[in-house]
């Protein structure tokens, strides 16, 4: 067996941290195709590893596509290049998890479907021969009917995608350039396929106000989705809002960590401190989750008593990490 100190000296990918001193963000968004092995899934099945939009509990995460292509300048994947997996190297781990038993999967590439010439004969081959449930991120600008007609027959059940924020254009300044008219079609396709959607948004970005905050959570009670992740804004490594933060004083560690979180996780901004900023996110999320509506909705969605005992203990430990958790989340 090879040493894996010594396996990490030999090793220099683009985008991949192998040694502590490596600095690993840069702004090269040339894409690499890479081939390097799958996990022992194994290990984590023994686990019990959980997953909020899992239906079954063997489930298992897989990755096609490290770091992003995009630069929304608030994230660290900002500054990875997008390390594609061949689509025959996926198959090989498909294959292996096949034959563990797992049923379910997550794809946990930040935008599952880059690109496209990858992704189709993936998901085409997993029409034919693989019989997975699985979920994945999906960004809205590379959404396309056929891409969500073939996700869909090769099992997928939910997507999570970044909406961010109810004013799209806003977020230009922090080079994220989103359409409007993507985000609609896709959730109209998304329905039509009866696929779930979970969207994420951020509170609290550097130029938000309260009314900005209030116009966005509002705007995530109308959408039909079925799952919210509001997320307080941080300054994650090597994003401009940590950099920011280091030359204003606010951060008192350097930008060398990619720890992101402990006390000085979330700070909020100049017009919303991060109290406030916590308690209308905690807000956000009874709004969202506990309209009886929703709920019964959620109960008509339950495929099965597996899936019911899932859905039951990730709203538990949602509602219990809202309330009663100290630390910065
Ligand atoms: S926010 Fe999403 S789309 Fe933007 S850089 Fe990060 S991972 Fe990529």
């Amino acid at each position: 067996m090879r040493d894996i100190k010594n396996i990490s000296k030999e090793i220099d990918i683009p985008g991949v941290c192998t040694r502590q001193e490596q600095n690993i963000l840069d702004n090269n968004k040339k894409p690499i195709y890479f081939q390097g092995g799958f996990p022992r899934h194994e290990l984590f099945l023994k686990k019990g590893y959980r997953f909020p939009f899992a239906r079954h509990l063997k489930f298992a995460t897989v990755t096609t596509l490290w770091g992003c292509p995009f630069s929304c300048s608030y994230c660290t994947d900002s500054k990875m290049p997008p390390i594609i997996r061949p689509h025959n190297d996926v198959f090989k781990e498909l294959q292996y998890l096949t034959d563990l038993g797992v049923k379910e999967l997550f794809f946990a590439d930040k935008t599952f479907g880059y690109p496209h010439k990858n992704s189709f004969p993936l998901l085409e081959e997993m029409a034919l021969k693989f019989k997975f449930q699985f979920s994945c991120y999906v960004h809205p600008q590379t959404y396309t009917p056929k891409l969500f007609e073939l996700m869909k027959a090769a099992g997928c059940k939910t997507i999570i995608i970044g909406v961010d924020s109810a004013n799209l254009p806003s977020l230009k300044q922090y080079n994220r350039k989103v359409m409007k008219q993507n985000i609609d079609n896709l959730l109209i396709k998304a329905r039509q396929l009866d696929i779930n959607v979970c969207a994420d948004f951020i509170l609290g970005l550097e130029h938000e106000t309260e009314v900005d905050i209030k116009t966005t959570i509002n705007y995530a009670l109308k959408l039909p989705i079925d799952y919210a992740s509001f997320n307080i804004a941080a300054p994650l490594p090597g994003s401009d809002i940590r950099q920011r933060a280091i030359e204003t004083g606010q951060l008192s560690f350097g930008n060398e960590g990619l720890d992101t979180f402990g006390s000085q996780g979330v700070l909020g901004n100049k017009n919303i401190d991060y109290e406030k900023l916590k308690k209308m996110r905690n807000k956000a999320i009874v709004k969202f989750y506990l309209r009886p509506t929703y709920l019964i909705r959620r109960l008509m969605k339950t495929s099965s008593l597996e899936h019911f005992y899932i859905q039951f203990e990730e709203m538990f430990s949602m509602m219990k990490k809202t309330f009663f958790t100290k630390k910065a989340l």
